[in-house]
């Protein structure tokens, strides 16, 4: 090869829409010819991507084949819950599931390389990206990358429609300073490796064949030109082999970060770092072949990335077949079936949140005689799909509108007024939407964000409800009928003003294609709700960043005392806890059983719990475990969870659940970063909750430092997984 067509293959190209669909954006057929693109960024469908496939295969001096990247975040034309959503389901099955049918459908549009999962943590709602993340917890973001790398990726590689997923973005994007989008991170070794690494580590070890990096600089290092972390922990420490591919144009913005003053020294410190595709910026191609005439260690550095880009291309099986992806048969029977619709409807129902239910007044009957439907949202089938819908399609969404329409009983009206938006202050349909409400016997108001507030580069430092629909909440709540509230968001809201207002709250994120359907199956009762909130409601935007797994500080919140860790104007504690979610029946735990109470460093301890459902309903419960190691040389957490599991329950009956502790759970960092554990007491916790109040203490009879990196793939996931 060439140094012009090895870098080539370190290129990739953004494409361009035209009336029938993405293509290839003029000129780049001719740099195809040349060897000067190995993939493209956002160009799909069988037919084009066989074309410029034939290009490259058939009309270039090495027939090197392309990949085709995109995003698929939650779906390709089916779509699923936003990520975060679909997280709340704390059902990593469903996730993979439903990873897997979005693979299906978008390997058939002759997609590769998929830009998911987002496994970035989430502790300020501010940040707009929140939604496509698993939110604020390393464990349950290590269960969901997993789970997500697995079904993107498929348990056969080879097969046409393995797809290879992409953990991003690598690392503390989401601790951007003031939620603000891009933003600097600044955070501790400690933090970094106990709550932001663990979700790209699980995806790692999950088989995951790419990782993306991130636009962040981390103390003061940008994250493209982060040798330490991509190369040292990255490679070195965690063994990664496949490949790590820029974010858009990062490389190019390593002069924007004031490390690079030329294009020709942003492209030597990204390829250095460990960056091995140039997602757009072009500088690669451009800088790097003169670069490394003149410096033999760029250009092995070259023949490294080259060689890990090709053999994403070996795994995929191109060399053998560069067409497999782009079959327009295939095409058409893998896109919208119904058996995908009705996963998606499936996966919405189980990552609804009942917020509030005061006085029970969901479950809605069906036969209403009048029932008022409120909200520009609710007849919204753009915001439905939510944010990245990569080729979802408004048309072929269910509004919550429709849903309630083909859900209540023939006989029921249904009336509809937009009432407000969420984009404006116009008060001006309030009147309407007053009038609708009281002619009805309850009232249905579908409020929050659009699905282009919550997202990349949509940061927002207020976070009540927008435009002005916070007033006609308050108008509705004023006529005195039963008022649901739907809320369609992408991150925790400000709530407490909704809240105080409406006794039924029902958050449904941004559900999917199938959202309204969903949502109709839960308002009136053909299915309970279960979901549990993977990320903290604040009361207030002045309490972000904010976790259930804080630090216990010198002066712990008191209500008594006065010079304690709180504020002068709002509780210290959020509005609604991590884990929160309620159902249409009720549970109770007993205290939980140790299967001993001194166990050593390498033992294994049991937690079991029974649960009762003590309601009139049937219905699931995600019980929650939390573990706090109550005195150690580092501080931490007041509690983290370590493990969780769903149960479905029968009115009246229980069920044991049983939970197993190990080293992993039990090991801190010591000075020098690496694993111990120390001896000494730990709290376990077991509920619905965060808050959960059941529990037991055991202790751990002496300290010893562990060799090996441990696992950050949850026990219960770890199983063999496809390697990549
Ligand atoms: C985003 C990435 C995405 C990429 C390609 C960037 O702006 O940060 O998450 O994969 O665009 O669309």
């Amino acid at each position: 090869m060439t140094l012009e067509e090895k870098v080539g293959q370190l290129t990739q190209m953004g494409g361009g829409t035209q009336a029938t669909g993405p293509q290839a954006a003029t000129g780049t057929e001719e740099d195809i010819r040349r060897g000067h693109i190995g993939s493209f960024l956002g160009v799909w469908g069988a037919e084009t991507t066989r074309r410029l496939q034939r290009i490259a295969v058939e009309e270039t001096r090495l027939h090197i084949p392309l990949l085709f990247a995109s995003d698929v975040i939650h779906g390709f034309r089916t779509i699923f819950p936003v990520p975060l959503a679909e997280a709340a389901s704390w059902d990593v099955a469903l996730a993979e599931r439903c990873a897997r049918v979005a693979a299906l459908e978008a390997t058939a549009h002759g997609l590769h390389w998929d830009y998911a999962p987002m496994v970035d943590i989430a502790r300020d709602a501010r940040w707009g990206r929140v939604v496509e993340g698993a939110g604020e917890d390393p464990f349950l973001g290590s269960a969901f990358a997993v789970a997500r790398v697995r079904g993107l990726q498929g348990h056969t590689p080879g097969s046409a429609d393995a797809m290879i997923a992409t953990a991003k973005h690598f690392v503390a994007y989401g601790a951007a300073e003031a939620g603000r989008d891009y933003n600097t991170a600044d955070i501790s070794e400690r933090t970094l490796r106990e709550v932001y690494l663990p979700p790209f580590r699980a995806a790692v070890e999950a088989g995951a064949g790419s990782i993306m990096a991130a636009f962040n600089e981390l103390a003061g290092v940008p994250m493209h030109a982060n040798r330490r972390l991509l190369r040292d922990v990255l490679r070195d420490e965690w063994g990664f082999r496949g490949v790590v591919v820029s974010d858009y144009a990062g490389i190019e913005q390593l002069m924007a970060h004031g490390v690079a003053a030329t294009p020709a020294d942003a492209a030597r410190e990204a390829l250095s770092a460990g960056i091995d595709v140039d997602m757009v910026s072009g500088l690669y191609l451009r800088e790097l072949p003169a670069l490394a005439r003149r410096d033999p260690r760029l250009s092995r550095a070259i023949d490294d990335a080259v060689r890990r880009v090709l053999q994403a291309k070996q795994s995929l099986g191109l060399f053998d077949d560069p067409y497999r992806y782009s079959d327009v048969a295939r095409e058409a029977a893998r896109t919208s079936t119904p058996e995908a619709r009705a996963l998606s409807r499936e996966a919405a129902r189980e990552s609804l949140v009942l917020l509030e239910n005061r006085g029970q007044i969901l479950p809605l009957p069906k036969g209403l005689a009048t029932l008022a439907v409120i909200g520009a949202l609710a007849d919204d089938t753009r915001s439905v799909l939510g944010n990245w819908a990569a080729v979802g399609r408004p048309q072929e969404a269910v509004s919550i509108l429709a849903g309630i329409r083909a859900a209540v009983s023939p006989k029921t009206r249904v009336l509809y007024a937009r009432g407000a938006s969420a984009r404006s202050d116009d008060t001006s349909g309030f009147a309407e939407a007053e009038s609708a409400a009281r002619s009805a016997d309850a009232i249905i108001a579908v409020v929050g964000e659009t699905e282009d507030m919550s997202g990349e580069a949509r940061s927002r430092a207020r976070l009540e409800l927008p435009g002005a629909q916070q007033g006609l909440i308050e108008r509705l709540a004023a006529i005195q009928k039963p008022l649901v509230v739907i809320l369609l968001n992408g991150r925790p809201l400000v709530l407490s003003g909704v809240v105080a207002r409406a006794p039924a709250v029902l958050e449904a994120w941004y559900p999917g294609s199938e959202g309204g359907n969903a949502v109709a199956d839960v308002v009136f009762g053909d299915h309970d709700p279960s979901g549990k909130l993977p990320i903290s409601f604040p009361r207030a935007v002045g309490q972000l960043p904010m976790s259930y797994a804080h630090k216990p500080t010198g002066r712990p919140p008191s209500d008594s005392e006065s010079y304690t860790s709180k504020y002068l104007d709002v509780a210290v504690t959020p509005l609604y806890v991590f884990g929160h979610g309620l159902g249409y029946t009720r549970f109770e735990y007993d205290t939980p059983r140790l299967s001993a109470t001194r166990i050593d460093p390498e033992g294994e301890l049991r937690v079991q719990v029974t649960v009762h459902n003590t309601g009139q309903r049937a219905g699931d419960e995600v019980v929650q475990l939390y573990l706090r190691d109550d005195v150690a040389s580092f501080t931490r957490p007041v509690r983290s969870l370590r493990g969780f599991a769903r149960v479905s329950l029968a009115p009246g009956s229980a069920e044991e659940v049983t939970f197993t502790l190990d080293r992993d759970d039990f090991a801190l960092l010591d000075a020098d970063d690496k694993r111990v554990i120390e001896a000494g007491t730990f709290t376990v916790f077991v509920g619905g909750s965060s808050s959960a109040e059941r529990s037991a203490q055991f202790e751990v009879t002496r300290g010893e430092r562990l060799t090996g990196r441990g696992s950050a793939v949850p026990r219960f996931m770890r199983s063999a997984s496809a390697r990549w």
